[in-house]
């Protein structure tokens, strides 16, 4: 439970303990589990059954079934080939906050999604699962400019055939698992290796249009193998790695990157980025930071930069990834129509908003004020360039 803040006393409640699998139904391509399993212990229990859910976040080795619904589970690996988690539940049986059991299906399932645990608790949940897929064929080029690198992933995400696995990152990134090559900036792709399918022609020539160079074999194959650690592996190197998730749809993400890069370059802040294709065309885009939290002018004024950046992602169409207690901030402003489905699901479900208060449909500051802090932040780190930290 990574995500739990009692920031008024209160209880927590830890779901790691319901970890049962109730059901592997091979017949009908169906598994029913608790919450609290694991997506790594969960795969391990249907490979021996040649089963598989299919798609999973790159946290699966820790995060669990529940929490992962709980935040919407759009973005992980192959969800762009699969669908997200929504396309695989088919029951979730739930607990409001009014002490109410129901079981959700279809469309009803849908406000449970990106519900942060506000509602209430889903304690059981029916998934569809496939036979498993043993082969994959990943393949990795490198752009030296962002321009090169997005046009060639927008042009890769419009082919009929959909990659499992589309990951973008800058050199600072790959210098933790797998150091670039070839460019600044690399695009690996991984397809389900059924011969016919993958589109290598096309690959070929979006690429070679887009100045993007085959990097290797090897290179290729490591990046697929490392895909739940490419993510963590900065922490290793540095006090705090703070970083700012967004949603956004693949036609923008080259102005976020600009934008980005353009920030580093003029603050001197030691940025660092990735990129995962979820379902629908959109990316899970991750901006990061390595910084000393002791230096607190520095990581305060850094923070405000991933709040402009996500001004700017609002204005693009995009939006925060996730929705915990610091994001809450921004759900007016990116989704105002969401927002107000909450207010209302949550008068329903949970009247006397015990569950998970000040996430997501109110929040302990405002936007303004976050606004002003930032701006202040900034304007007193440019200052304390002639006076000292
Ligand atoms: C390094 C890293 C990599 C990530 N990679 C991806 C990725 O590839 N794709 C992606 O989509 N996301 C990713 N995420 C974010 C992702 O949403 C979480 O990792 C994960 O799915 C949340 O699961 P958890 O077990 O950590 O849940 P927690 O953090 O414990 O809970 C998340 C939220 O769900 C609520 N919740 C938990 N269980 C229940 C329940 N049973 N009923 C109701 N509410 C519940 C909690 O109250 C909380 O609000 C990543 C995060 C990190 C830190």
């Amino acid at each position: 439970m990574s995500s739990s803040s009692p920031s008024r006393g209160g209880i927590s409640l830890d779901i790691k303990p319901m970890n049962k699998i109730l059901e592997i139904n091979k017949e009908s391509k169906f598994v029913r589990v608790e919450p609290g399993v694991t997506f790594e212990g969960l795969a391990n229990e249907l490979e021996k059954q040649v089963l598989a859910l299919g798609m999973y976040q790159s946290s699966a080795k820790s995060a669990v079934i529940g929490g992962w619904i709980a935040c919407g589970g759009r973005g992980g690996i192959g969800t762009p080939f699969y669908g997200g988690l929504k396309d695989h539940i088919l029951s979730l049986s739930v607990i409001g906050g009014d002490g109410v059991v129901k079981v959700l299906e279809g469309d009803d399932i849908d406000i449970f999604l990106h519900s942060y645990g506000i509602l209430g608790v889903i304690f059981e949940i029916k998934l569809k699962v496939h036979e498993i897929v043993r082969e994959y064929k990943s393949f990795s080029y490198g752009f030296r400019t962002i321009d090169g690198l997005c046009n060639a992933m927008v042009d890769i995400t419009s082919l009929e055939t959909r990659p499992i696995y589309l990951k973008i990152a800058d050199d600072e990134l790959q210098k933790y698992s797998n150091p670039l090559e070839i460019g600044k900036y690399v695009l690996s792709v991984t397809y389900v290796d059924v011969p016919s399918e993958i589109p290598l022609e096309d690959l070929k020539s979006i690429t070679g249009k887009h100045d993007g160079v085959y990097i290797s074999d090897e290179f290729s194959k490591k990046e697929w193998e490392l895909r739940y650690d490419a993510e963590f592996n900065p922490k290793e190197h540095t006090e705090t790695l703070m970083f700012q998730e967004f949603w956004m749809p693949v036609e923008k993400v080259s102005e976020m990157l600009l934008k980005y890069e353009s920030y580093r370059r003029s603050h001197g802040i030691p940025a660092l980025w990735f990129g995962m294709l979820g379902s629908h065309n959109e990316m899970r885009l991750e901006l990061m930071v390595m910084i000393d939290a002791a230096q607190y002018l520095k990581f305060i004024s850094s923070k405000g930069i991933l709040h402009k950046m996500m001004k700017k992602a609002i204005k693009l169409g995009g939006g925060p990834y996730t929705i915990g207690l610091q994001n809450s901030i921004y759900m007016s402003r990116a989704y105002p129509a969401r927002l107000t489905e909450m207010q209302e699901a949550k008068e329903k479900w949970d009247p006397s908003g015990i569950m998970n208060p000040d996430r997501v449909t109110s929040c302990l500051t405002s936007f303004r004020r976050i606004d002003v802090l930032f701006w202040l932040a900034s304007a007193f780190r440019r200052l304390s360039k002639y006076v000292g930290e």
